[in-house]
């Protein structure tokens, strides 16, 4: 069959406004439960005498996963009508940014809730702008247990108005706001009579609307340079392809020193017979003249190069329990590539926990900023906006990781690119 797009999306808002409850039923109404899980559930709390609660589920869930039960170990997956939708998981506040701002975990889209009766609350703002500093661009607001305010149109509207502004103004205008009654399913698949003063679409509809990230392999070729193998007189440049594609008889250039080339071979693991290899494959390569390539180098095809910098602006996620101050010496590494760096100025520090982006001259531990560096090597880099794969970074300290985060920018360096 033909290959549905996929969404990653992650579940964020006030602890309790009811996100368990939610990703129950979203998976129970897009019949993504094993058969007879939620039946046994059920049975199992009534026969504890306890009320059933959809979060139940989830930890139910958990459990086999942690004891790997089932076969999808790593995620939970539902389908909407055109999309294969994967959750990302947000257990806590600071593992969640270190994910999201690390790579390990990226998000299309979100979908931030909250409790009718509680309305709006510090949670929820700072919920917000961490999706803002994540580059998290669709947000659908969910407004749950509208059962909690009589289904009131009023109550949903100032709560959506309130939102809406917020969101707004960090650049990240809803992309629906959705009254619900999470426990209940009112406005989670279906529309419901309670809730007929609302015309917009149910928080299914609107996860079926976020836009997938765009394919890997539609990007600009990127091949970061994992080693060099000498076989008799042939070398093999290999590492793993990023993003785009590459076939025998492209013209090619090495980042950062700018030479040009011709790929002569393609090896690919699986080989393909047109010698063509696209995003995700690991390959080996040779080129038609001897030129000087180390790991770390990335190779891209002329016209499309990235840049070469010794300049960078980063937006990054602190993990060390030293603050990252002005001056202080790192090791970066970008992609296979390490250099030594001066942390030239902190720029913006702020914590999570707060809404201010105080005036702090550090950034603390699990918390966020962005920062100026110099490189004591160039290197090729992306911004994060044009290449999600290739715009990330690592930060080490005393051999240790520090921090990781997104390229923000990258001052072009001296050399004319192809
Ligand atoms: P989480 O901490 O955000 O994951 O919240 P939960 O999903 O665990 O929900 C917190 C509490 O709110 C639970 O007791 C739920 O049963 C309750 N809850 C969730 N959705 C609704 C709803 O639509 N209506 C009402 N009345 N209660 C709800």
């Amino acid at each position: 069959g033909t290959t549905r797009p996929q969404v990653s999306i992650v579940i964020v808002g006030h602890v309790d406004h009811g996100k368990s409850t939610l990703v129950g039923r979203l998976l129970h109404e897009t019949g993504s439960l094993p058969d007879g899980k939620l039946e046994m559930l059920k049975a199992v709390s009534a026969r504890r005498g306890m009320p059933f609660e959809w979060s139940f589920l989830l930890d139910a869930l958990q459990t086999e996963r942690d004891q790997g039960i089932t076969i999808d170990t790593t995620q939970i997956r539902f389908r909407t009508r055109s999309r294969d939708v994967v959750l990302i998981d947000a257990p806590g506040h600071a593992e969640f940014l270190r994910n999201m701002i690390t790579g390990a975990a990226q998000a299309d889209g979100a979908v931030l809730i909250i409790d009718a009766l509680e309305g709006v609350r510090d949670q929820t703002r700072r919920h917000g702008y961490l999706l803002h500093l994540l580059g998290v661009k669709q947000v659908a607001v969910v407004v749950n247990k509208m059962d909690r305010v009589d289904f009131s149109a009023e109550r949903f509207g100032a709560i959506r108005d309130e939102i809406s502004a917020h969101l707004t103004g960090l650049g990240l205008a809803p992309t629906a706001v959705i009254p619900i009654s999470a426990r209940d399913g009112d406005g989670v698949a279906e529309r419901t009579p309670k809730i007929d003063w609302y015309d917009g679409p149910v928080v299914v509809e609107a996860i079926d609307a976020l836009q997938p990230a765009r394919p890997l392999d539609e990007l600009a070729l990127r091949l970061p340079v994992q080693a060099i193998y000498k076989f008799d007189d042939r070398r093999i440049v290999a590492g793993r392809i990023e993003s785009g594609g590459l076939s025998a008889g492209d013209e090619i250039v090495i980042m950062p020193a700018g030479k040009i080339a011709n790929i002569r071979s393609v090896e690919g693991w699986p080989s393909s017979p047109t010698g063509a290899q696209g995003a995700g494959r690991s390959v080996g390569i040779t080129l038609d003249r001897e030129l000087f390539v180390e790991r770390g180098d990335v190779i891209a095809h002329v016209g499309s190069a990235p840049r070469d910098t010794r300049r960078i602006r980063a937006r990054i996620f602190w993990l060390h329990e030293q603050p990252l101050a002005a001056g202080a010496s790192i090791l970066l590494r970008l992609g296979n590539k390490e250099t030594r760096a001066v942390v030239v100025a902190i720029e913006k520090a702020v914590d999570p926990g707060e809404l201010s982006s105080a005036e702090t001259k550090a950034i603390a531990r699990n918390h966020v900023g962005e920062i100026d560096i110099s490189l004591a090597q160039p290197l090729a880099a992306d911004p994060y906006v044009d290449n999600p794969r290739t715009g990330r970074l690592v930060i080490e300290v005393n051999g240790r990781i520090a921090g990781g985060g997104l390229v923000l920018s990258v001052d072009a360096g001296q050399r004319a690119v192809p």
